[in-house]
């Protein structure tokens, strides 16, 4: 699976089927990725800057007029004045919502908030919703943008290393409830998602390392070869190179493209997605939201998880695997959790199939499959593993 089916759209629409298309395509990044699904839905991962939303927009087949766009106060210090210059210059009228930044505003509150926004500005049928933020603007004005008229055309201007590789493709959408993360939502997918990997140096650099983990995981995963890219290039990787962000970014948002055409409501491949999130939706569940990034949780998840596969598969390179999870740093926290206690907050996990949770576990560096068959003791020997309690 993957990248081997992943399709492009260049302007005389390329479709690809091997990794040398990739290689190809790596050599000319404005070629957009594009994402293929049934019904007229498929959409372009524009590889392009801010500058070229309008035109980008277009052709998506959206005309100039109204458009809201949804915030957090962090990104519009940066790009809230840029992204109305960009647009007014095209004929757009934007009315522009800041919203708190944070987990928390992925609720109801701010989903109203939005909701207030779009009536009170007259907004019709065709009016664009455009996120410009991380994964928590994303998830929450891709939700008010689905329900809003029973539906409104969504664009994704990603500005977190998590956003731009995983959390703006694919059209999952929603908020959070007090029950957990995510458990109000809606699969509403983009009508097109700009990447301009320029907007992501203003990220703090907690911000940076979290999302690494995800990037990595979507090696381990799917991409044995882009995880030796990763471990050739992991010193200029963790300090933000210019010279290497753009690459991996596009890889890896590739393969997420690559999973989302070929499952886009997870009913198999996409599933794999979640390597390392039972344990570390656990982990940040249980020491409270807020202590762990999500992306250092699920480096913790990975590292639990690849301790769990090793036990299955004798032919996985644990150390290979580890030595890069350890090279992303996570905060030390002085709270001690105990390892029923965030075995026991899996039972929450909105993942779970015929009330079993399910486990991601790796074959060999690149392979990852689906299990449900692990003991009590396999999963307390993982967490242990992780937290680094022998
Ligand atoms: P986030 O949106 O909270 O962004 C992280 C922080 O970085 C925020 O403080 C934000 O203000 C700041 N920020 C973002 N871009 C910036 C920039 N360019 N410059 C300066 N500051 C910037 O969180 P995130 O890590 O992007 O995403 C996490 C969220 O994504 C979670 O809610 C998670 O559930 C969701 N998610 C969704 C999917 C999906 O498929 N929908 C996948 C993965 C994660
Ligand atoms: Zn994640």
């Amino acid at each position: 699976m993957g990248i081997d089916s992943l399709s492009s759209k260049s302007p005389d629409k390329v479709l690809f089927t091997d990794r040398f298309f990739v290689e190809m395509l790596l050599q000319n990044k404005e070629i957009p990725i594009h994402i293929d699904l049934p019904g007229d839905r498929g959409y372009d991962l524009a590889f392009s800057p801010l500058q070229a939303l309008p035109a980008k927009m277009r052709d998506a087949g959206l005309r100039p007029g109204k458009c809201l766009v949804i915030t957090d106060t962090n990104v519009a210090a940066h790009y809230r004045n840029p992204l109305v210059a960009v647009l007014t210059s095209d004929g757009w009228d934007p009315f522009v919502l800041a919203l708190p930044p944070g987990e928390e505003t992925k609720s109801t509150a701010h989903l109203n908030a939005i909701y207030n926004a779009a009536l009170s500005w007259n907004i019709d049928r065709k009016t664009p919703v455009i996120a410009l933020g991380g994964g928590v603007i994303g998830d929450l004005a891709g939700f008010a943008a689905s329900t809003l008229l029973r539906g409104l055309p969504f664009v994704q201007v990603p500005t977190s290393l998590i956003a731009q590789v995983d959390s703006a493709i694919g059209g999952k959408t929603g908020i959070n409830h007090a029950e957990g993360k995510n458990l109000i939502g809606a699969f509403h997918q983009p009508q097109l998602v700009l990447i301009d990997t320029k907007l992501l140096y203003t990220l703090p650099r907690r911000e940076w390392t979290s999302g690494l983990a995800e990037v990595v995981k979507h090696a381990l995963i799917n991409d044995e070869a882009f995880f030796a890219w990763i471990e050739a290039e992991m010193r200029q990787i963790v300090a933000r190179d210019p010279r290497v962000v753009p690459d991996l970014v596009y890889r890896a948002a590739a393969i997420k493209a690559a999973v989302v055409s070929e499952d886009e409501f997870e009913q198999g491949k996409r599933a794999l997605l979640n390597f390392g999130h039972t344990f570390g939706h656990a982990i940040e569940k249980s020491f409270g939201y807020g202590v762990f990034t999500h992306g250092e949780a699920v480096n913790m998840g990975m590292k639990a998880a690849v301790f769990m596969s090793r036990r299955f598969n004798r032919k996985l390179d644990q150390a290979r695997a580890l030595n890069i999870l350890s090279q992303i740093a996570i905060p030390t926290v002085p709270v001690s959790i105990g390892i029923s206690e965030i075995r026991m907050a899996m039972a929450t996990d909105k993942k779970k199939v015929l009330d079993r949770n399910h486990f991601v576990l790796l074959r060999r560096i690149g392979e990852a499959y689906v299990t449900h068959d692990v003991t009590v003791s396999d999963i307390d020997a993982a967490i242990a593993f992780a937290l680094g309690r022998p």
